[in-house]
């Protein structure tokens, strides 16, 4: 999958949401799905970058996206459905969810660890993608077929002193996407997979390892050949799978 070349018009006619739209993995990613033709649902916190990840778009030409202003710190159930019953009206329907957005919380042992922000770790990185995927769910089902990603980290498959929260919370996210898979095997035209992008250049990197130099690590752009695949028709019998990107 390394190498997967994608056909220019993958994503034609696809409606797919992106969490974490606004900058990093999900800023690259987003821009990519919208290049194979798909109409993007741009999901973030922080609305200025939204609007220039929406601009991007916009000024290459790519199908007119859409901005959804959310905080996953705080956002309440009643936000979900609203999300989803805006997205019915103006779709009618869910071709795919990248869940990308997530946070890193502290780097400390666990017997020091602050509970408040255990709790923000596993709200955005777990309880977000839970609720979201959950309120769409009767979108995704009206789509001919529709693929959810879930994003990991090597962390979330051997634990690592002081990765805290974050560890486990990636162990949560392997652990719904199984969960989530063998309930739609065989009853469904959903399919859900993870992705461990592997080490990549964004600002989480940076923060995780401040001694590293960027630049020995890829950039975003280089490891989209797994997010195209896992997102378009070629990854069909795909399902309960968990990949590395690099
Ligand atoms: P990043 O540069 O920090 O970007 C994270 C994205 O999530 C940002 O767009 C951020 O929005 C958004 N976000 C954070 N909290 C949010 C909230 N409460 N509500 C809505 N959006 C929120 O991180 P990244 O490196 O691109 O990581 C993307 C995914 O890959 C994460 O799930 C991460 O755990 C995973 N990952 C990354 C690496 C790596 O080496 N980079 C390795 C393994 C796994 P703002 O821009 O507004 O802050």
């Amino acid at each position: 999958m390394f190498d997967y070349q994608a056909p220019a018009n993958l994503l034609q006619d696809k409606v797919i949401l992106v969490t974490g739209a606004g900058s990093g993995i999900g800023r690259t990613a987003a821009i990519s799905y919208a290049a194979h033709g798909a109409t993007v649902i741009l999901l973030g916190r922080t609305l200025d970058k939204l609007e220039a990840v929406y601009d991007e778009i916009e000024a290459a030409g790519y199908p007119q996206p859409a901005l959804v202003p959310l905080n996953l710190d705080s956002a309440p159930e009643h936000d979900f459905d609203e999300l989803a019953s805006t997205l019915n009206q103006e779709f009618g329907r869910l071709d795919g969810i990248l869940h990308n957005a997530g946070i890193l919380g502290v780097r400390t042992p666990l017997s020091s660890y602050d509970p408040v922000i255990w709790q923000q770790v596993m709200q955005v990185n777990v309880t977000a993608p839970f609720m979201l995927t959950q309120a769409l769910m009767p979108l995704l089902e009206k789509a001919e077929n529709a693929s959810i990603i879930f994003t990991s980290s090597g962390v979330g498959r051997q634990g690592r002193a002081f990765w805290g929260a974050y560890s486990v919370s990636k162990f949560a996210t392997e652990g719904m996407m199984q969960v989530l898979a063998d309930e739609l095997e065989n009853i469904s035209n959903i399919r859900c997979n993870c992705i461990n992008p592997g080490a990549t250049r964004t600002q989480m990197r940076t923060t995780a390892y401040p001694a590293e130099n960027p630049a020995d690590n890829p950039a975003a752009e280089e490891i989209m050949p797994l997010y195209l695949y896992l997102m378009g028709n070629d990854s069909l019998t795909t399902n309960g799978q968990s990949l590395n990107a690099q």
